[in-house]
């Protein structure tokens, strides 16, 4: 007898299952949803930032409501590039994401506009659990820390990326930063997002401040850096963003909230979207699952695709679904590798942004939204490598990093503060 008690379980209140929870009250508002999440509340301390191209006509129903802000186009300022890129550019908060989730999670249910079935019911679509570690994943059942167990036709882990330490990669560059949102006392100087102002002191790698002004007076300003290694230092960040801040002319500013990442960038093969076994394991979602552009950190694109294809069929048939869906990115994912590899080692860390500098120059802006969407083609991908190498290679490194490392070896040094990495420590991660 199949006792499940729902349709779908969805494991880490993430970014995957708040998408998930969305795409499915869109497309199956009928259906029975439960979300555990092991902190007390849901979707962390993030702002996660798309472009709102990436978005399928299909998704764009359910995502739509979700955006928070919204501008008509941003910035890159490269080594003396300056460009806008005539791009729409969204953000959301995780606070203001959590709501919508938690919000749509308690709506009651109505027709079913996959099967239009129409179940009236008195029960609320989902069920939120906070505060509850789950400890066992299988394809049909979780159970959690307090040994309670759940049943549901279709089990997805969406419990994000691995610490640094236990990395899905044998090798990989990280992309980190830290974001420090401020109010300000007189109005920010720039109109949209800067995402990308590399007039800042280079070190650790490409380095750069992204900014995201929400109004005039309320602005994230992020120290960003495409590093080989995981340390990051806050106060050094601190220090990076007030010395660009007084460098734009605002000098009154307080501190009202943090956020830090450190994302794989991964130069080897593994886990790709999909690549988590669908088989007898629960289906895997989100970081989890690979579902991330691997050369842009990004993983919203990928992420939201991932639900509506879950979203848009049956429990029994996502497993399908999905199977096609990682197959069509397969091929781009390998090539982001191979776009990492390039930056990570074979081009000496000062003179990487050379590659930013001509990604930006070179693509057409119906080019740059198909990469960040990952959904570009072959011409795209022969636009972004074909054409004068960048200066300061290193073809002995980047040779030495076609031979699989051992993870060992790159689990040591990423844990290591980059204050004391040496020369050697670089040339043994590949680098
Ligand atoms: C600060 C920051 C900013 C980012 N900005 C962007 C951006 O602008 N655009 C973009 O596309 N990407 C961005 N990313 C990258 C990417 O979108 C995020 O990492 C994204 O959150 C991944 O989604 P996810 O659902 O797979 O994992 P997460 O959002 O990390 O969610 C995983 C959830 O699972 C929970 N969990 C883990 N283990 C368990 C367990 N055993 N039991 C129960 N719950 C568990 C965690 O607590 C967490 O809430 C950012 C990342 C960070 C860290």
């Amino acid at each position: 007898m199949n006792s499940f008690e729902f349709d779908y379980i969805l494991v880490g209140g993430g970014l995957q299952s708040g998408l998930l929870v969305l795409a499915l009250y869109h497309h199956q508002p009928s259906a029975r949803v439960l979300l555990v999440e092991r902190q007390d509340a849901i979707a962390g301390n993030h702002t996660w930032s798309f472009h709102p191209r990436d978005v399928s006509t299909s998704a764009a129903a359910w995502v739509s409501p979700a955006v928070e802000y919204r501008w008509p186009s941003y910035q890159v300022r490269i080594h003396g590039l300056e460009k806008q890129i005539g791009l729409s550019y969204a953000s959301i908060s995780s606070t203001y994401f959590a709501e919508i989730v938690a919000k749509t999670l308690a709506r009651f249910t109505g027709e079913n506009r996959v099967t239009g079935e129409n179940r009236e019911s008195s029960q609320p679509f989902g069920v939120l659990l906070t505060g509850s570690e789950v400890t066992q994943v299988h394809r049909n059942e979780i159970t959690t820390a307090n040994g309670q167990s759940y049943r549901g036709r279709l089990v997805i882990d969406c419990r994000g990326a691995k610490p640094a330490n236990q990395s899905h990669f044998s090798q990989t560059g990280y992309q980190k930063f830290w974001g420090f949102e401020i109010e300000l006392q007189s109005d920010w100087p720039f109109d949209g997002p800067i995402v990308m102002d590399d007039r800042i002191e280079q070190c650790d790698g490409f380095r750069f401040i992204y900014s995201l002004p929400f109004t005039r007076r309320r602005v994230l300003v992020e120290d960003t850096r495409f590093s080989n290694n995981t340390a990051i230092d806050r106060n050094d960040c601190l220090q990076k963003v007030g010395n660009y801040l007084s460098s734009c002319g605002v000098n009154a500013w307080s501190i009202v909230r943090e956020e830090h990442g450190l994302l794989p960038m991964p130069i080897s093969g593994e886990h790709k979207p999909g690549s988590e076994s669908l088989a007898d394991e629960a289906m895997a979602g989100g970081y989890a699952g690979g579902w991330f552009h691997a050369a842009t950190g990004y993983s919203f694109p990928l992420a939201m695709d991932f639900a509506e294809t879950v979203a848009s069929t049956t429990p029994e048939r996502a497993a399908a679904a999905v199977t096609t869906l990682a197959v069509s990115n397969r091929t781009r994912s390998q090539f982001s590798r191979f776009l990492n590899r390039l930056l990570f080692c074979l081009v000496k860390p000062p003179k990487r942004y050379q590659i930013f500098r001509r990604f930006y120059q070179v693509l057409s802006t119906d080019s740059i939204a198909r990469f960040y969407s990952h959904r570009f083609t072959a011409r795209d991908a022969f636009r972004i490598v074909v054409g004068l190498p960048p200066a300061g290679l290193q073809p002995i490194v980047f040779a030495r990093s076609l031979f699989r490392q051992p993870k060992r070896t790159i689990a040591t040094v990423a844990n290591s503060n980059f204050t004391q990495i040496s020369k050697s420590d670089y040339e043994e991660i590949g680098v």
